[in-house]
């Protein structure tokens, strides 16, 4: 099963993309986490992508397509793989055709002050990079994770105006996207508002039927 998670920033792909993984045996690819990852090692590409990345736009099609490309084509992924922020523009998902058939769109929604709340909220261990929510997940003691000891901060590109910034980007390069699995037919509208056991509760029983219907297709 080939699976994307479309949605706005904060509206939780990544942590049910993770939960998913685990329940079909299938790896998560994220694209923001394989460019974190390039960042951290300063490699020429993680250099080209932090300046987009910490104005909170999008790296160019090119590299993104190039570092997924590489993912999708590890054995891990041959029984399946979740796409996590990718695609986001009408040129990667065309050029995402050419590299695999994707048969399950998942599209979270939720609303614009509940995506604020989340994302600001956020901080992350500067050593281990477990993640925190000021009011949803708070640490133990304030701006000390509780796993490692580590030093809590705010991601550059989760300050407020950074957020608004990869709000609009949303609307006006990743949202076409609703529109362009909606009319091949396998795009699914999941309610991201409410606890994340909630919502993994409605993807996993949308899931389950969906792949019934698939499996009967096949
Ligand atoms: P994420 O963790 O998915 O929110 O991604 C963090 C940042 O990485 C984004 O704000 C973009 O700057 C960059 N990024 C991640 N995925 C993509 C993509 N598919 N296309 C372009 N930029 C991306």
């Amino acid at each position: 099963m080939n699976l994307i998670i479309l949605g706005p920033p904060g509206s939780g792909k990544g942590t049910h993309g993770e939960i998913i993984g685990k329940d079909y045996s299938i790896p998560k690819i994220s694209t923001g986490d394989l460019l974190r990852k390039e960042v951290k090692r300063k490699s020429e590409l993680g250099i080209k992508a932090k300046k987009y990345m910490d104005a909170g736009l999008l790296v160019p099609d090119n590299l993104v397509i190039e570092i997924l490309k590489k993912n999708i084509e590890r054995s891990s992924c041959k029984n399946g793989f979740i796409l996590d922020g990718f695609p986001r523009t009408i040129n990667q998902a065309m050029a995402l055709e050419k590299i695999a058939h994707i048969d399950i769109v998942l599209n979270l929604s939720l609303s614009h002050k509940t995506i604020i709340e989340r994302i600001t909220g956020r901080l992350t261990c500067k050593k281990c990079g477990a993640i925190y929510h000021i009011k949803n997940i708070p640490p133990k003691k304030d701006g000390i994770c509780d796993i490692c000891g580590g030093k809590l901060y705010q991601r550059e590109d989760q300050k407020k105006e950074v957020v608004e910034n990869r709000l609009n980007i949303y609307e006006k390069q990743t949202k076409p996207l609703i529109d362009f699995y909606k009319n091949k037919g396998i795009l699914f509208n999941v309610n991201a508002e409410g606890e994340v056991d909630v919502v993994s509760k409605r993807i996993s029983e949308l899931l389950k039927r969906l792949i019934k219907q698939l499996n009967q297709n096949y």
